[in-house]
């Protein structure tokens, strides 16, 4: 992906990212200020989730709606979902700022768009936001089980991780069977725990970290992991990383540090720079699961509330990450190139061939 910078005006920004449209929604009386981007929908609608984050600059939202709107893009096409790319931020404290008027204000913004964007939850926003969304418009996914919706996606977003973890063990290692493996599963919130359990049912050895000490002594009791602390990450000697917090943390001075042959983990954006990191990482030997192709499950999990599929259903399109997976990392070593490259192309490819289908009839 080309990668703009956020000097640039915003025009030359939209153009470097390659965005079809953005919306600017304002509505001094609710005090909403929200950003919804569109970036392609050349599969299908644009689906996103709407982040509620109090950005220290108006810069700084649009460009973290634009970049995030591309990744949705490139998630779904690899995913094979027919869906496209886009996302909405809401600039303000989710805790002090946020009220049923302004979510139901951005619900009519979104009623607008006739279903060229659809939203879900995101950092900041929660499954009672997408009730009130709702109110508003039908197009809004990841509302609660209790009235039609497909509820928490996490137990979906790890066994995805899982099938990127298993596909990851198979190219390194010949077999995909977990059994005497050793993981370090980093942020044991919603994801992370359901992986921890996951990997313990594939007999593979787990440590735990969160910066919450208390609950990750209670995740490793319950399920027999060992708990570590988190600024032992990279120096323990285990076979795979599993990133399941916070973005940005393999960058030059953590890989240089890292002992593991593989990472593959549900946080997004693990790579501090997504060129440079994705080739250091190529040149160590270390073979790293892109994250936007492993946790697909969350945009799956919307999928199927949108198209009404059946749990079975979900799970099927999840478990076809591990083929997903095993596709980009033979491009990889095919071609010498990053797997965040390999992916990027495999997205592409999709993405040009339907337009081209599209373009006919
Ligand atoms: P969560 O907030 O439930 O859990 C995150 C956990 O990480 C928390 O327990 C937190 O204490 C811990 N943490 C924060 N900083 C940490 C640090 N420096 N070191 C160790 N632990 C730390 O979030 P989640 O829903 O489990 O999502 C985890 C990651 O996966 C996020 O990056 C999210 O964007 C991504 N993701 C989640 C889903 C989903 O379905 N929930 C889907 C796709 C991607």
């Amino acid at each position: 992906m080309p990668v703009p910078t956020q000097s640039n005006s915003i025009f030359s920004q939209l153009e470097a990212f390659g965005h079809k449209k953005v919306v600017f929604c304002s509505d001094p009386e609710t005090g909403l200020k929200a950003i919804i981007a569109i970036h392609d929908t050349t599969l299908g609608p644009a689906l996103g989730g709407t982040r509620m984050w109090a950005y220290k600059t108006e810069e700084d939202a649009l460009y973290d709606v634009l970049r995030l709107s591309k990744s949705m893009t490139y998630k779904s096409a690899i995913a094979g979902l027919n869906l496209g790319g886009g996302k909405a931020v809401i600039i303000g404290d989710a805790h002090k700022d946020k009220s049923e008027a302004l979510l139901r204000k951005f619900g009519r913004f979104i009623k607008n768009l006739n279903g060229e964007f659809i939203t879900a939850e995101d950092v900041g926003t929660n499954p009672r936001d997408m009730e009130f969304i709702r109110m508003e418009t039908q197009y809004v996914m990841g509302v609660p089980e209790s009235i039609g919706g497909s509820g928490d996606p996490s137990p979906i977003t790890a066994l995805g991780v899982l099938m990127g973890i298993k596909a990851s063990v198979k190219e390194y290692y010949g077999s995909d069977s977990l059994t005497g493996k050793s993981v370090i599963v980093q942020g044991t919130g919603r994801v992370g725990e359901n992986l921890v359990k996951l990997l313990r049912e594939e007999n593979a050895k787990v440590y735990a970290s969160d910066i919450n000490d208390d609950a990750v002594q209670n995740i490793a009791k319950k399920y027999g992991a060992q708990a570590i602390s988190n600024n032992s990450i990279f120096d323990i000697d285990a076979d795979i990383y599993a990133p399941c917090a916070l973005g940005a943390t393999i960058n030059s001075q953590t890989i240089k540090k890292l002992k593991c042959n593989i990472i593959a983990g549900s946080a997004n954006n693990q790579l501090e720079d997504e060129q440079v990191h994705g080739r250091m990482l190529l040149e160590k030997g270390v073979l790293f699961a892109p994250d936007y192709v492993i946790n697909a499950g969350g945009i799956i999990n919307c999928y199927s509330e949108l198209m009404g599929f059946s749990k079975k259903r979900t799970m099927q399109l999840t478990e076809n990450i591990y083929e997903a997976t095993r596709n980009v990392l033979k491009l990889s070593k095919a071609e010498n190139i990053s797997t965040t490259e390999a992916a990027n192309k495999i997205a592409e490819k999709r993405i040009s061939d339907i337009r081209k289908v599209k373009s006919t009839y």
